[in-house]
């Protein structure tokens, strides 16, 4: 219910995530899932207090541990690659502050969530129950080997860079499913789209991108 001018998120920030949603629009987001997703997930929840008057801004922002929340803009790209239907099961490889874990609940049936570093998974966990998204799992761990005990999964999204597309999310992949994962190759990074049909993977280069490194077994070294 929306009563006192409070936006779906039940809070007063509901202008500016709407003129968000609207910048991103403008830049060329067309999916209005996405727009309607950014338009109603309350980003001031998962930012520190110290960046809080910055949450509807179109930039990447410090989340504590040496990490980055990433640019809407590139997390409402990434999410429009994945053609999500509203009924899939996701893996999430690096939780971060739980911001597109947010965004990929709201565009999917069930999302699961891997984190390396704890105290991240522990404040994302935090900020998805204030933010009263329901449809998550979240583990701690090595997000490069998956989360094998609910595969397969129709997608995957990697939010951090690494050197290979780590075998066991190709594993863990469902027949037909997509793969998000910025792949790193002489300092540069390519956001790249895994795609498996019947027997063989298809990879996509979708563009340059900017993310932090993706550290474990089938990653870069801590
Ligand atoms: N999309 C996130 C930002 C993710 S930043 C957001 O909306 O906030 C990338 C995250 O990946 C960081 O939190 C980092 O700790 C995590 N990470 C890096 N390597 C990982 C691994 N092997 N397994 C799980 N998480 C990893």
């Amino acid at each position: 219910m929306v009563s006192r001018g409070l936006g779906a998120a039940g809070d007063s920030f509901g202008g500016y995530r709407a003129r968000l949603a609207e910048t991103l629009r403008v830049a060329g987001i067309r999916d209005l899932a996405v727009l309607r997703a950014v338009a109603e997930t309350p980003r001031h929840l998962f930012v520190p207090e110290a960046v809080r008057h910055r949450a509807y801004e179109d930039v990447a922002l410090p989340i504590g541990a040496g990490q980055t929340i990433s640019r809407p803009f590139t997390q409402a790209r990434y999410l429009e690659a994945l053609r999500l239907t509203g009924r899939e099961k996701v893996l999430e490889v690096g939780t971060g502050s739980g911001y597109q874990t947010a965004l990929l609940a709201a565009l999917a049936g069930q999302v699961f969530s891997v984190e390396r570093v704890r105290a991240l998974a522990e404040s994302a966990q935090h900020a998805l129950k204030a933010a009263a998204v329901p449809n998550v799992s979240i583990l701690v761990g090595d997000g490069t080997l998956g989360w094998s005990a609910y595969a397969p999964y129709q997608a995957i999204v990697v939010a951090a860079g690494g050197p290979e597309v780590p075998p066991p999310l190709v594993e863990q992949l469902a027949p037909g499913g997509r793969m998000l994962i910025p792949l790193e190759r002489g300092g540069a990074q390519t956001l790249t789209l895994v795609e498996r049909t019947a027997g063989e993977l298809r990879h996509t280069p979708l563009g340059d991108a900017r993310f932090v490194p993706l550290v474990g077994e089938h990653g870069f070294d801590a």
